[in-house]
């Protein structure tokens, strides 16, 4: 099938199909059913088996005709992904209609207050106990798990092997005596994340994702599609124009679910504001400043063309080059350098908020948002070991622990067995 056929048929459906006046739960339902809603997941999941550049041809269409698509929130980016790659057939069956329609979100229980980096070293713990599983411990950093139905939890089941070994993946519910989430406020005001408490909470053996034991290889399967993740969240939390219950149902869904992610954009830089800022407060008149912009517009436009360099490779089926490592670094460096040239700008006015600050406190926002890109999803140190050992082939980070069973390994945190 080429980009044309799947343009008309997409179209055709859309055209006979598309409501904005039915329920959300029941235009979604025919969304499972008719597979355009997750046009590149396998036929038999409610896909249609197609590749990721036909994929965006559908999303054009969605978009042309105003027509809701899929939720927002990780559900979609990275727990349908991994129980797709990882899940048994059971699984999919009952977990994975839900998260197209909408109807169960999630959120990811990996980092611990002991291990964010050095995530394999994880304590929570996981014990069997007939047909279930005995979960204990804590979780941090955990977003949306406030509101999540599920949660993807990476619990210790073996303490006897190394680390990397020992580590099993759950779908976990997370509304059930045993969990207690507790949001934490961060500095720019918002309260994204949460602690999440496990006490004797429970999950079922037959919801482990993957084989027991070998929860480490399905992390990475999740890791993976989050470094590309964002940008999907985003594209399904944009409100749609126009009127009728779905898009009234959707933008209220999109209200509660984005509510985390509200200030992403201020935490990559607001790029797009520096230009207009300049001209509207006379910085622009400033050589030092000029200078600071350009580099700055040349190293965004630089990272751009990677970007897609990158997303063709994908596209062509190539394997991950060296480009998608460093979109990760490249975002981080670009955040930074967008918050110095927004206090060239604004002098020591960015540093007020609210209504006082310029831009109703857009910019004292970004300045308090933007470190939070150099750790979401791994760190820029750790960004630079993977470029350093997988790109560069550099000898490796030294570890201690990798061979030696998980018990034996000193460690720094409390709930250590
Ligand atoms: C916006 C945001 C959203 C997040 N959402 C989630 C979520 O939904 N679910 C979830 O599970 N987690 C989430 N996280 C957590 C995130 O994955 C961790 O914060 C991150 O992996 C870093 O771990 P840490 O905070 O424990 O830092 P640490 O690992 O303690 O690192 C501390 C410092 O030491 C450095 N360091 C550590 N090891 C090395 C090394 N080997 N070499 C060189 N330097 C090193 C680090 O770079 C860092 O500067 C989120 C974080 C942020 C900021």
């Amino acid at each position: 099938m080429n980009a044309e056929d799947v343009r008309r048929d997409v179209r055709a459906w859309l055209e006979a199909n598309w409501n904005p006046d039915l329920a959300l739960l029941a235009w979604r339902d025919l969304l499972a059913g008719s597979g355009w809603g997750c046009p590149t997941w396998p036929v038999e999941w409610y896909g249609r088996g197609l590749p990721v550049a036909l994929g965006d041809v559908v999303a054009e269409e969605f978009d042309r005709i105003g027509a809701v698509s899929t939720p927002p929130g990780v559900g979609m980016t990275l727990a349908a992904p991994t129980l797709l790659e990882h899940g048994s057939d059971e699984l999919k069956r009952r977990l994975l209609r839900p998260i197209v329609t909408g109807e169960d979100t999630w959120c990811q229980l990996f980092s611990e207050p002991g291990s964010g980096s050095d995530l394999a070293g994880l304590t929570t713990r996981a014990e069997l106990d007939g047909d279930e599983y005995v979960v204990n411990g804590q979780k941090l950093w955990s977003t949306s798990a406030h509101h999540a139905r599920y949660g993807m939890l990476l619990a210790r089941t073996n303490w006897d092997v190394p680390k990397h070994r020992g580590i099993s993946y759950f779908a976990i519910e997370m509304h059930q005596p045993g969990v207690s989430v507790r949001p934490l406020k961060q500095m720019n005001g918002h309260a994204s994340f949460n602690e999440v408490f496990f006490n004797d909470a429970r999950v079922p053996a037959a919801n482990a994702i993957g084989a027991v034991g070998d929860g480490w290889s399905v992390a990475l399967a999740t890791l993976a599609h989050e470094r590309r993740s964002f940008d999907a969240i985003q594209a399904r939390g944009r409100k749609l124009p126009g009127k009728g219950r779905a898009i009234d149902e959707n933008r209220a869904e999109i209200a509660e679910l984005m509510e985390p992610y509200k200030w992403y954009p201020q935490r990559a830089g607001r790029v797009d504001l520096i230009v207009e800022r300049a001209k509207a407060t006379g910085r622009n008149a400033d050589p030092l400043v000029r200078q600071e912009i350009a580099k700055l517009l040349s190293l965004a436009r630089a990272a751009e063309w990677t970007g897609r360099r990158a997303k063709a490779a994908r596209v062509l089926g190539r394997p991950p080059g060296p480009e998608g490592s460093l979109g990760k670094l490249y975002a981080s460096q670009i955040a930074r350098a967008a918050a110095h040239v927004h206090t060239l700008i604004s002098g020591s006015d960015a540093m007020l908020q609210g209504s006082d600050g310029p831009l109703e406190g857009t910019i004292a926002e970004i300045l308090l948002s933007v470190p939070a890109v150099s750790i979401a999803g791994g760190t820029d140190e750790i960004q630079r070991n993977i470029v350093s050992e997988r790109v560069l082939g550099m000898p490796k980070d030294p570890q201690i622990d990798a061979a030696r069973a998980f018990r034996d390994v000193p460690k720094n945190f409390s709930t250590q067995r």
